[in-house]
């Protein structure tokens, strides 16, 4: 299984020279199983380039999931190219009640009025389902197992399984305990992280957002982002092999990612590292 990182910023697309090297397309992954279709993580800016890249290569069946509906997770999604194939069957699955309220929730950006095409307009054949945190559902090659996560709005965040190899996609989330509940202290996470913690044990890739550094999660801790010390902490105790510091901050120059990389990165387990666009991981090994 390989997993490609496309988009890798949070809030809002940053492009510019003082991004150019981690990339400032938002949050978009695609995740390729050696048979069967992809699974893209969330259409954010990142999966204009992707689009194009999968009609490169011919690709006629994509499933696609949203982990919520904030406009960086989106922005994509009308630019995608396969929606615009008549050759191309694609799966989009958003947290929703079914798939009449999944088209729905998503046909409220594409209605002709914030953006001039209409969700019923595309030329692929789109099937929408609804998921919800707390089940497990099948997509092709891939198990997925959808946790509820903390941010307005609600976030899902899933647990990918394929091959034998395991994938988990937290974003867009803030910690569940309080700060006063040892979470920055070298001890076990506190009891509220427990479905987090299962979510990702043993998980060969986690990618998580760390958009707060934590004294910025002191200031905004009700806007629904995680931090480094986090991340970290959680990976460690559920016993994860990777872990992809994921969704940075608009503000974050290059500069100022590699002295969190600096800060952050080991080759030991959990071998830690920050995701930048283009990036591309080969969990064979
Ligand atoms: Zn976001
Ligand atoms: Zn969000």
């Amino acid at each position: 299984m390989k997993v490609r990182f496309w988009g890798v910023r949070g809030s809002i697309p940053v492009p510019g020279p003082t991004t150019a090297r981690y990339g400032g397309n938002s949050s978009c992954i695609e995740v390729r199983a050696k048979e069967g279709p992809p699974l893209i993580l969330d259409c954010g800016t990142g999966a204009r380039p992707l689009g194009w890249d999968l009609l490169a290569r011919k690709v006629p069946n994509v499933e696609v999931l949203f982990t919520h509906f904030h406009m960086d997770h989106l922005f994509g999604f009308p630019f995608f190219g396969p929606i615009f194939s008549p050759n191309c069957d694609l799966t989009v699955c958003v947290p929703a009640y079914s798939g009449v309220d999944a088209q729905s929730k998503l046909g409220r950006y594409l209605n002709g009025i914030y953006h001039p095409l209409r969700i019923r307009d595309v030329a692929a054949q789109i099937r929408f389902e609804g998921v919800r945190p707390g089940r497990v559902f099948e997509r092709g090659p891939y198990r997925i197992h959808g946790v509820s996560l903390n941010h307005p709005g609600g976030s899902c965040g899933y647990r990918i399984e394929c091959e034998g190899k395991v994938v988990v996609y937290l974003t867009d989330t803030a910690p569940l305990a309080r700060p006063d509940e040892g979470l920055t202290v070298d001890k076990p996470p506190p009891a509220p992280e427990a479905r987090v913690l299962k979510a990702m044990s043993e998980a060969d890739l986690l990618i998580m957002d760390t958009m707060f550094s934590w004294e910025e999660y002191l200031e905004k801790m009700t806007w629904g982002h995680a931090y480094p010390e986090y991340a970290v902490k959680l990976a460690k105790a559920a016993g994860v092999r990777q872990v992809a510091l994921f969704h940075h901050a608009p503000d974050a120059s290059d500069e100022a990612l590699d002295q969190l990389a600096a800060k952050w990165s080991t080759a030991t387990e959990p071998r830690v590292f920050l995701a930048r666009e283009g990036l591309t991981l080969d969990l064979e090994g």
